[in-house]
């Protein structure tokens, strides 16, 4: 077990009672109480599956991030101490690079391929929560810690906030609870703000990609309210029709594969099947959210769209 795995395990493990004290208290609220929610016993059994394997693998490449996190600290401009002040101070600049993580991971398909998996269920509840990404250190957006580190955070107090605002996200992911008071809707991100990021209705994709505080998506306009008359559709805008966890796993994956090796295509063509926007094609057969948005009038065309998916 490297350091890493003793700064995150804790927080992961002495976590795990407590969301499955939510699962089960959510199922009591929707099955005996009449709460707006869906019951799914397979669909959360394969989230609670998922979850459970990817803390195993990601904890198993954890040293990939710690290691380069260590590395660059030899260049760091000045050593923060470590008192609540700097914790605090970093959780929030780690909030706004998970902001930024999370938005490469919709926009870019090497990454969307890990991050898919979250997006995989057709319903929203706590369990759906853990459902997650196997291989969150070779996504290549792990290297946006390193400027935390640069500016003088501990690269542990680092891995220790993303791992604290993992948890955090947990409490985002049910239909049970409706909004919050004012004031927490305004600054944090709140179960109707990530039902949003959930959904697939036109409006709603790329919307809220907030881990704690949603003041990021406000800031950089990305952020759209949940509109009660519309609630969303949850899922992917092309649902995986498998319960099979390692098909889900490798689904993107080997969606990536199989294009790069098409014949024909330009070395370009091939680069842009990996790091283009997901819905990218290279003879525009399919659809990116952009054009899901447009076809839906809820962007202007693009001046010169002879080509829509380029
Ligand atoms: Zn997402
Ligand atoms: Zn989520």
């Amino acid at each position: 077990m490297d350091v890493s795995n003793i700064i995150t395990t804790p927080v992961i493990l002495s976590a795990i009672p407590v969301f499955f004290l939510f699962i089960f208290a959510e199922i009591i609220a929707v099955r005996y109480f009449n709460q707006r929610g869906s019951l799914h016993a397979k669909d959360d059994s394969v989230s609670i599956f998922m979850g459970l394997f990817s803390v195993l693998t990601n904890g198993a490449a954890a040293f990939l991030t710690l290691g380069m996190l260590v590395w660059a600290q030899q260049f760091q401009i000045y050593a923060l101490p470590l008192t609540w002040t700097t914790l605090i101070a970093c959780f929030v600049v780690d909030d706004l690079r998970y902001y930024l993580h999370h938005r490469i991971a919709h926009r870019c398909r090497w990454p969307w391929a890990m991050h898919i998996i979250h997006h995989s269920s057709q319903r929203i509840s706590f369990a759906v929560a853990l459902r997650q990404g196997w291989t969150k250190h070779f996504t290549g957006t792990t290297i946006l810690k390193v400027p935390l580190v640069l500016i003088g955070f501990d690269p542990l107090m680092v891995i220790f906030c993303g791992a604290l605002n993992a948890v955090y996200q947990f409490f985002l992911h049910t239909d049970t609870v409706e909004k919050l008071p004012r004031w927490v809707e305004a600054v944090f991100n709140t179960p109707s703000h990530h039902r949003v990021h959930h959904g697939k209705n036109p409006q709603y994709l790329d919307a809220n990609y907030a881990g704690t505080l949603i003041i990021w998506d406000r800031l950089f306009g990305t952020f759209v309210a949940e509109d009660p008359s519309d609630r969303p559709r949850y899922g992917l805008v092309k649902d995986f029709e498998t319960f099979n966890p390692f098909r889900i796993f490798i689904h993107e994956y080997w969606g990536i594969l199989k294009d790069i090796v098409r014949p024909q295509l330009s070395l370009r063509q091939r680069l842009l099947y990996v790091v283009a926007p997901p819905g990218w094609s290279h003879d525009g057969s399919r659809q990116s959210s952009r054009d899901i948005k447009r076809a839906a009038g809820l962007l202007d065309a693009p001046p010169n769209a002879t080509h829509p998916a380029e």
